[in-house]
């Protein structure tokens, strides 16, 4: 295999956290907030700052066309103290060495505050996924799954859908795993289609988890959410999922976009008749009564905006422009650290991607263990599994919010981080 690690130790120390705003930075700075809150070892806080291995390899793939093309991708674990890494697989331009090890920190977090027995790990391909056709993407998803087969596995790490990626990807991981391991390995990666072993489920599970959190947190403001609006910047999976059942509970969604626009409503917007971003690209930007802009969109005059699409959105630009009471974070970092900051000093209530959009993950969690014991579970139980753990992981955040008056970013850090730092403690350093 072609695939090379970090060399230890010295450059790991040294990757570049100072790009502003960059995914390994606001990771960082939202570890050492959530470590001042806490009695933890420093070398433990150490640790988490850097990444178990960071995996690039070279993709050469064969274009329609008959010409080669070579890509870069990513693996990189960060934390496997709680269990074998788990976390999506991006193909987007924008995906580098820095980002992919930024998000597997993040997934790390994620998965302690579920409390689900998995670290962190996260990947991705650098490439715009519109760019290639179907079979140019199948070719570069199985070399890609060749070049990292010996780093990943149902017991060290499992990939997953993300930004660019989804179960037809997961199918063609699995069966090029598969082929060369000799036996089918269902267990290998998350999100498939159920009839490949996948969850019934997990496809909405971020969206519907980023519900769950919206009703909760209208609740806890003692809003309820048949009373409330609903900005969604992003149209794909979790921002269309989301909307739709928010929709469904009683919530008023007077604005849906996608990378083309917002389609706005004041007397609200029916997100079940829009096709999602994927399904009719032209579809969303024409669902309202006028079309806006996604930066005007941020600043609605709404109860709840959600943010669903990419990353850093809100930032010290916009962020005191934002007129929401409550910001529920469906994409994967969308606020920096500036505008959290701007954000909490103005009293808007910000609920943590790790916890909110951790839907996705649990239902994967699910996912494997449905290959662990050979039955597939209904999708009637995935939902009120999902509800559950979600509730359980919302009462945790909120005790240490209401317990230590702090954000609900920093209420999700302390629950991960307490649970992080106890494994750690317990096992000790090796060797
Ligand atoms: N990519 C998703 C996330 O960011 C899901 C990861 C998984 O299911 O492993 O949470």
């Amino acid at each position: 295999m072609s695939s090379n690690s970090s060399p230890p130790t010295a450059d790991r120390t040294d990757l570049p956290d100072d790009t502003p705003n960059s995914a390994l930075a606001t990771a960082r700075q939202q570890l050492e907030r959530a470590a001042a809150h806490i009695d933890i070892n420093p070398a433990i806080v150490e640790r988490l700052r850097h990444p178990d291995s960071v995996h690039e390899v070279t993709i050469p793939v064969e274009r329609d066309d008959g010409t080669v093309e070579v890509f870069t991708g990513y693996r990189v674990h960060h934390d496997n103290v709680r269990g074998p890494g788990k976390g999506g697989l991006r193909y987007h331009p924008d995906v580098s060495r820095e980002e992919s090890i930024g998000l597997a920190i993040w997934m790390t977090w994620k998965c302690a505050v579920m409390d689900l027995p998995f670290g962190g790990a996260k990947g991705g391909v650098v490439v715009d996924p519109k760019s290639l056709s179907e079979g140019e993407k199948e070719r570069l998803t199985r070399r890609f799954t060749h070049e990292i087969r010996d780093v990943i596995g149902p017991k060290t790490d499992i990939p997953a859908p993300d930004m660019g990626t989804d179960a037809q990807t997961m199918s063609w991981i699995m069966d090029a795993y598969s082929m060369v391991e000799g036996e089918t390995v269902p267990g290998v990666v998350t999100g498939k289609p159920p009839v490949n072993g996948g969850s019934y489920g997990r496809e909405e599970a971020p969206g519907r988890s980023v519900a769950i959190i919206t009703r909760e947190a209208c609740d806890y403001y003692d809003r309820s959410i048949s009373d409330v609006t609903v900005a969604v910047q992003g149209f794909g999976s979790v921002g269309a999922n989301a909307a739709r059942l928010l929709d469904e509970w009683g919530a008023t969604v007077v604005a849906v976009s996608d990378v083309g626009g917002a389609a706005y409503d004041s007397a609200g917007i029916d997100p079940s008749s829009i096709p999602s971003h994927a399904e009719e690209p032209e579809a969303v930007t024409e669902a309202g009564e006028t079309t806006i802009s996604n930066e005007e969109l941020l600043a609605l005059d709404v109860d709840v905006l959600i943010p669903a699409a990419i990353g850093n959105v809100i930032t010290a630009d916009n962020a005191a422009d934002v007129r929401a009471d409550i910001v529920v974070e469906g994409a994967n970092g969308p606020t920096t650290t500036p505008a959290d900051a701007i954000l909490s000093e103005r009293d808007v209530a910000v609920i943590p991607d790790i916890l909110a959009n951790a839907g996705g993950v649990t239902v994967s969690y699910f996912e494997w263990l449905q290959h662990i014991n050979r039955r597939s579970w209904s999708l009637e139980r995935v939902q009120e599994e999902l509800e559950a753990e979600m509730l359980s992981a919302w009462e945790n955040v909120r005790r240490e919010v209401d317990e230590r008056g702090v954000t609900w970013r920093d209420g999700a850090y302390i629950v991960a981080l307490s649970r992080l730092a106890e494994a750690h403690e317990n096992r000790g350093l090796w060797p």
